[in-house]
């Protein structure tokens, strides 16, 4: 997708924090992270949204998610855990229209979310 955000950080044509990568996935911590530890895990194919998802990303998601929990215990947060979270849509607060999984650790979290 030409004009996303997130596609262009796959493309290295916005620079970004890179914690891991693979021809699937990229993983880079949030440009305005709200807590210690806040990265996000997105797949390189354009995905909008997780209403999106097709019955054969499923394995690709279920990789994401793999990753993201080795990267949380990488940072620190396997102990204590922390929150993974797929802002979906209007209502989830999804501000870029690109598929990502957020994780937030490094500190207690409420809830509910507001
Ligand atoms: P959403 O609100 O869609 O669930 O999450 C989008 C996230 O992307 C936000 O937490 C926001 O801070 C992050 N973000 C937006 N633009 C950039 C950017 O250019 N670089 C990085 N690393 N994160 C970004
Ligand atoms: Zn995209």
């Amino acid at each position: 997708m030409s004009n996303c955000l997130f596609c262009k950080i796959i493309a290295g044509e916005i620079p970004s924090k890179k914690l891991y990568e693979d021809e699937e996935i990229l993983a880079f911590y949030d440009i305005n992270p709200m807590a210690p530890v806040h990265f996000l895990v997105i797949p390189k194919k354009h995905i909008s949204n997780l209403m999106e998802l097709e019955a054969s990303d499923a394995a690709l998601l279920g990789r994401m998610f793999y990753k993201a929990q080795e990267l949380a215990k990488e940072q620190g947060c396997g102990e204590k855990g922390g929150r993974f979270v797929i802002n979906t849509k209007t209502d989830g607060g999804q501000t870029v229209d690109h598929l990502h999984i957020h994780f937030l650790g490094g500190r207690a979290l409420g809830w509910p979310p507001g």
